[in-house]
């Protein structure tokens, strides 16, 4: 076994990994040091466990319209059943995520990596010194939690996939992705929920038709929402937790869970003595072709800010080993990508929002709301939403944005268009399929409402 490497990766996530398989594959010898488990946030306790709670919550929506089916359902849940059968799949996926790094050669290290300088990583428990070429940080980031007294009382998404069983109601705090997404979860599977969140309306940054109707959403799934409110402190009352809120209620609570934002892994991994900058916000700051203050030192993923997600980690692995290990200088183009949240209604999203587009010149607007055709049979009124953003007079799409089922897979494949250039003829030359919700993108006729010199008509 040599010290010396090509390549040593710091962080075995989803951009770390892909990194490491393809310089491996051109030829590089490659170290990968993970300190926790290979997989990283998505695999391990993000991404992939989230969604198979989200597919156990959302029997919760099926039970719901089954009748109307003629089907009489009695349910029963059972959380460890659960969580050992998500375990399992985890431990599968951990496997083969090292079995790839390891097909092409790459060793997996399980330590810490702390740089030296721009060439050369100790690992903390022991001691070995790696002698790298090129080093690649990919850290990734960590839950943030407010300082407020009793903040331990309260956990994570990282503890929400291990908890030993379900509490009898939980306060979750935050309005963005895992916040909506975990109250999702625990309301479909029969926690009594509540969302509190210091803003007026969930996902800020989206659309706001898809805000509202998030919002709405969750509230026709008996989540309880409290807006322009934050959490002071938290105390143990018994086995519940009292929560002090910013408007002086206390309520109790079976358990909190803070979603509020994610902060780069960047203390202890010896950037400093790297000569590694960070930007104003505390990332890892790089250019382009995701290089560090130190031409030796590359960073991808999360640690950068770009854009905390997954296939934005693996694309900026993949550019680092093309441009490093191919000599084929590959930039990630971060302009345009598609984003879901995973919650129930769920949303996704591509381009710009009404509100950001109205400011790039004139722009039509189409909108359609529909009862998604499972739930007509059903008292169910919750609609679907499906909007187009175009510049004026049939012009190129701008942004695309779906409320409903199977957003996320609807998007996606907008994604395609969109990223070509697509405009308004091009969607309406595709014949649509019926009867389908994504057939809406593709049968749009008249606007439904127009903004010429900025203003709403
Ligand atoms: P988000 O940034 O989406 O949301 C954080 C929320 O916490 C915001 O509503 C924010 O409020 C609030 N908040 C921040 N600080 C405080 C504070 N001190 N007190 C009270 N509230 C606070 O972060 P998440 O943690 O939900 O997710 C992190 C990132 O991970 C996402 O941005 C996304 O990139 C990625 N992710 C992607 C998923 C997917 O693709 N489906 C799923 C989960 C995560 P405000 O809006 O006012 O800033």
């Amino acid at each position: 076994m040599t010290d010396k490497f090509d390549l040593v990766v710091i962080g075995g996530g989803s951009g770390g990994v892909r990194a490491a398989r393809l310089a491996a594959g051109y030829g590089a010898k490659v170290a990968v040091i993970e300190e926790y488990r290979v997989g990283g946030t998505c695999v391990i306790r993000g991404c992939v466990p989230k969604k198979l709670f989200v597919y156990a919550s959302r029997f919760a929506d099926m039970f719901d319209v089954a009748a109307s089916f003629g089907w009489s359902v009695e349910a029963g849940f059972d959380w460890p059943t659960l969580v050992a059968n998500k375990d399992k799949e985890i431990a599968r996926l951990e496997a083969a995520y090292v079995a790839a790094l390891e097909k092409p050669g790459a060793e997996v290290i399980r330590d810490r990596g702390i740089l030296l300088d721009g060439n050369r990583v100790q690992l903390a428990a022991s001691g070995r010194v790696l002698e790298a070429g090129t080093i690649l940080i990919a850290t990734g980031g960590h839950p943030f939690i407010p300082d407020i007294p009793g903040a331990e009382l309260g956990f994570t998404s990282n503890e929400a996939f291990h908890l030993q069983q379900l509490p009898r109601s939980i306060l979750i705090e935050g309005g963005g992705y895992i916040a909506a997404e975990f109250a999702t979860i625990f309301a479909g599977l029969g926690v009594d929920t509540t969302i509190v969140y210091r803003g007026d309306c969930v996902l800020r940054g989206f659309d706001e038709d898809m805000r509202q109707g998030m919002s709405a959403g969750l509230q026709a799934r008996g989540i309880r929402l409290i807006y322009a409110t934050q959490v002071r402190s938290l105390r143990r009352s018994g086995s519940d937790i009292l929560v002090s809120f910013s408007d002086e209620v206390e309520a109790p609570f079976g358990a909190v869970m803070f979603a509020t934002g994610r902060r780069p892994n960047v203390e202890g991994y010896g950037l400093e003595a790297a000569g590694v900058d960070l930007t104003e916000d505390g990332f890892i700051a790089v250019d382009k072709y995701s290089r560090t203050s130190n031409p030796s030192i590359y960073a991808v993923g999360d640690v950068t800010g770009r854009s905390a997600l997954t296939p934005v980690a693996i694309r900026e692995g993949a550019a680092f080993a093309e441009t490093v290990f191919n000599n084929n200088p590959t930039a990630v183009d971060h302009s345009l990508i598609g984003t879901a949240v995973f919650a129930e209604p769920e949303v996704a999203s591509i381009g710009l929002t009404e509100a950001e587009a109205a400011t790039h010149g004139d722009i039509d607007v189409y909108i359609a709301r529909f009862r998604p055709m499972i739930n007509t049979l059903s008292d169910r009124s919750e609609r679907m939403v499906t909007k187009l953003i175009t510049a004026a007079g049939g012009g190129r799409v701008m942004g695309c944005h779906v409320l409903g089922p199977g957003a996320a897979e609807i998007i996606q494949l907008v994604t395609v268009p969109m990223t070509m250039g697509a405009t308004k003829a091009d969607f309406d030359r595709a014949v649509a399929m019926h009867p389908t919700a994504a057939e809406e993108l593709v049968t749009f006729r008249a606007p439904t409402h127009r903004y010429r010199g900025g203003v709403k008509l």
